[in-house]
């Protein structure tokens, strides 16, 4: 049977591709039976970095070693001649190619790492003579290009990764450069070039080396869809291609090694032309996707590659164990004339006529099964207030529609809110810019999960909450959205579970991950139980019944006490439940923000804000949390390890070699749990200037917040932020500004908010310690004034009738004598169209 007739049709294919390969449910599926059952991957997909110092592998280099190894050697010592004896460099035992070199810095543009000036680069830099993306790019071509051996790629079959390659932090550079093979994406293999502070202080890649394979398929996709209905039992009539077949050439270990490759260095990946295809069947949770062999016919893996897991509104703050509490509705589209979008704090201009908005906005679309949202008012000042109620699923205030629930309220408040923290960090990266839809109230129990473009949440019922009404929850989820948008996607499932557990733990300041999941129930803790936790996880291993058992890769086997069991469709780094072994991860997060970094004497806000700079400028080129050949000899030393990612965005001097502000701190929390890189300098060194922590005050008025706080040392700008929650919650960047005073206007009256300010030094990478947080609970209400603008539209002396005439988004059309009136304008400076 054909599923084409009923399929979408190829273009989609790409979307695919952005799924990563299996399921990120926020538990673990309930099997549905069927499909579920068919899960599975080759032994021979798990082919994780063997990560070793290059000098052992120097040392057991034998005189049969092949030719390629020895030029990587070569290479590697011409690099130290000329650029200096101060780098180490890890090797992957399986490609024997450099996974990771780091060191002492080279100059790449100018930065405080180096004396360069922008004339000493003038052929590569932009056409306003400045440092770009694409001088960046020039120089790792060039760098490639002159230490060919170390990378064994060329440079014309590489593609520059757009996402994870640009400026970020303001003192970090990143070039990711994705292989291709003639012409064919290779997946997971890609070249990468970290700049701190003008220095290139790491550079690596993953499955590096030359590629011995056949670029033509021996199947056609249409075969491959065969192969893969024949697998399934039968396609039917309602299944819908998600993709029909993209080629991509894969990574596989030769003849299943179980991560542990034994065999001659530089002989451990075999490459392999293969078929993904995905389809979706009605009724049936999943993106059923699967890996054919394109020249053997052979399915070499099939999983579900879903990911899972003033206009103001009641929400819930931090589960539905408490009363919902009301909050602006930031960013919402109220159509009031023409569409405007309220600001952050659910502000917009009122003007005559009617207001209405629903549950969507810039950042943020709800929909909702119980029914459509929609308020409207046309009484001024036009608020919109969607209110509070009592109960679960599709209970409503009774006002704003059959959608204006709970989830939608609460999961577009908190979404909202978590888009503007992130983008905070990465303010170019467009899938935050865009709208992400929020799918609330669907018609099953006990889970939520990411599919690729949506975050999803189920009703309430055997005996769970509406996981729609659970902060952390879809705090989560949307860790995973960002995770398939950053640019590197993690290569296992796993390190995208402790991502999400991460960027929730990070706004909520709560180590209880799913908090209320199942009422009244603690969490297992995989033989490890929480202790003070009815969510699905809890990161703060001293929150468990063995509390001074810190989750470790050794521990994975174990039968007592924590332990996961091996999973091929869904694995951690380690080849263990993707859910289960993301402990390891999760809890050196927490760790570091709230044990590790405030014992080394930085107070508990400023050691937050910390983790969230090391978290997220770290995302764009960080892959697999940590690598894992065998959980006996699991490291953090690989190219995209996060315990490497973490050390370059510390870094202050543009170099590696003697250690970066919080080296110390990022060991302790990281080898606590098995996954440090011991070989790295991890001494504390810093070379910034000691910056000054401002001292804040905060003035409520009508409609605004007055901040102002003494100058700091060394200070050239500051960061303002800003919470809706408490003194010790997550921060928002929501201003950076060089003076020392600040007013908030996108406030909403009578909620309090809490603001701090962080000194900056010349450097980005140079900060001071956050200002004890202020609060302030703004009063008034009154809308911000309008203003119109009037005129007369003519030709030879003639009014004009009928002429459309804009700005600032507002429109009017021209009276019988040509006369106009724009109205509803804020204050500020306006072109007049046509
Ligand atoms: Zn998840």
């Amino acid at each position: 049977m054909r599923l084409k007739q009923w399929g979408m049709v190829a273009v989609i294919g790409v979307l695919a591709i952005l799924l990563g390969w299996s399921t990120q449910a926020q538990v673990v599926k309930r099997s549905q039976g069927g499909l579920d059952d068919l899960t599975m991957a080759s032994g021979r997909v798990r082919v994780p970095q063997m990560v070793v110092p290059a000098e052992q592998v120097r040392l057991e280099e034998s005189p049969m070693a092949a030719p390629g190894e020895r030029m990587v050697f070569e290479e590697w010592d011409r690099f130290l001649t000329e650029n200096g004896t101060a780098w180490s460099l890890m090797m992957d035992r399986r490609t024997g190619y450099p996974a990771l070199a780091e060191g002492a810095g080279v100059p790449w543009v100018p930065g405080r790492g180096n004396g360069l000036q922008l004339r000493d680069l003038r052929e590569s830099l932009g056409a306003n003579g400045t440092v770009t993306r694409a001088t960046l790019v020039k120089l790792a071509k060039g760098f490639i290009r002159q230490y060919p051996e170390l990378f064994g790629v060329d440079p014309q079959d590489l593609r520059v990764n757009p996402v994870s390659t640009g400026e970020y932090g303001g003192y970090l550079w990143f070039v990711q450069l994705d292989r291709t093979y003639h012409g064919i994406p290779v997946e997971r293999s890609y070249v990468v070039f970290r700049v701190n502070n003008g220095n290139l202080v790491q550079f690596g890649g993953e499955y590096l080396g030359p590629i011995d394979l056949d670029p033509l398929p021996s199947i056609d996709a249409e075969t491959a869809q065969q192969v893969l209905a024949a697998y399934v039992g039968g396609l039917e009539a309602t299944d819908e291609w998600v993709n029909t077949g993209s080629l991509s050439i894969l990574p596989l270990a030769p003849g299943g090694d179980d991560g542990v490759y034994k065999g001659q260095t530089g002989q451990g990946v075999e490459y392999h032309l293969v078929y993904t295809l995905a389809f979706r069947r009605a009724g049936v949770m999943g993106t059923w996707t699967a890996k054919v062999d394109a020249h053997t016919g052979e399915v070499l893996q099939f999983v579900d590659a879903n990911v899972y897991g003033s206009v103001t509104g009641g929400i819930y703050q931090n589960s539905n164990a408490d009363p919902e509490v009301v909050r602006p509705l930031g960013f919402v589209n109220v159509s009031n004339g023409t569409t405007k979008v309220a600001d952050a704090g659910g502000n917009y201009t009122f003007s005559t006529g009617t207001a209405t908005a629903a549950l969507t906005g810039k950042y943020v679309k709800v929909t909702d099964s119980c029914g459509t949202s929609s308020l409207s008012t046309s009484t001024a000042p036009g608020d919109l207030a969607f209110g509070t109620s009592s109960g679960t699923d599709c209970t409503t205030p009774g006002l704003g529609g059959a959608g204006n629930t709970h989830a939608a309220r609460t999961t577009y408040y908190h979404l909202t809110d978590w888009k503007e923290k992130a983008l905070g960090w990465l303010p170019s990266n467009t899938w935050l810019q865009g709208q992400l839809t929020d799918k609330v109230n669907l018609n099953q129990t006990c889970n939520a999960y990411w599919d690729g473009s949506a975050v999803n949440f189920f009703k309430s019922g055997g005996g769970c909450s509406n996981t729609g009404e659970l902060p952390t929850v879809f705090l989560h989820e949307v860790g995973h959205g960002l995770d398939s948008n950053d640019g590197s996607g993690s290569s296992t499932v796993g390190s995208s579970e402790s991502y999400a557990d991460i960027n929730a733990l990070l706004t909520t300041h709560q180590s209880c991950i799913g908090v209320n999941f199942i009422p009244g129930q603690q969490c297992s803790g995989y033989g490890n139980a929480c202790t003070n936790c009815t969510g699905i996880r809890d990161a703060d291993y001293t929150k468990h019944t063995y509390s001074t058992s810190p989750a470790t890769p050794a521990q994975l086997a174990n039968t007592s006490g924590f332990h996961c069991s091996k999973d091929s469709s869904y694995p951690g780094p380690c080849g263990y439940e993707g859910h289960c072994e993301s402990y390891i991860m999760s809890e050196v997060g927490w760790d570091l923000a709230a044990r590790d970094l405030p014992a080394a004497g930085i107070d508990a806000n400023t050691s937050w804000f910390i983790v969230d700079r090391l978290f997220y400028l770290s995302r764009a080129t960080s892959t697999d949390a940590y690598s894992c050949p065998s959980i006996t000899t699991t490291n953090g030393c690989g190219t995209g390890n996060w315990f490497s990612t973490f050390r370059v965005v510390d870094d202050d001097d543009g170099n590696l070699s003697n250690g970066t502000p919080h080296a110390a701190a990022i060991y302790a929390a990281f080898n606590r749990h098995g996954i440090a890189c011991s070989t790295a300098v991890n001494t504390n060194s810093t070379t910034c200037p000691s910056i000054g922590q401002p001292v804040l005050t905060a003035t409520a008025g009508s409609g605004q917040v007055a901040l102002s706080w003494t100058a700091a040392t060394n200070a050239s700008k500051y960061l303002v932020l800003r919470n809706e929650f408490s003194p010790s919650s997550g921060m928002v960047i929501v201003a950076t500004v060089t003076g020392t005073s600040y007013t908030d206007t996108a406030v909403a009256p009578n909620i309090t908010y809490y603001y701090s300010v962080q000194a900056v030094g010349a450097s980005n990478s140079c900060a001071g310690a956050l200002a004890a947080v202020k609060s302030a609970t703004p009063t008034g209400g009154t809308p911000p004034a309008t203003y119109s603008i009037s005129g007369t539209v003519t030709s030879g002396g003639t009014g004009l009738s009928g002429v459309t005439v804009a700005a600032g988004g507002a429109s009017a059309t021209t009276s019988s004598t040509g006369g106009y009136t724009i109205s509803g304008l804020a204050n500020g400076t306006y072109t007049v169209t046509p």
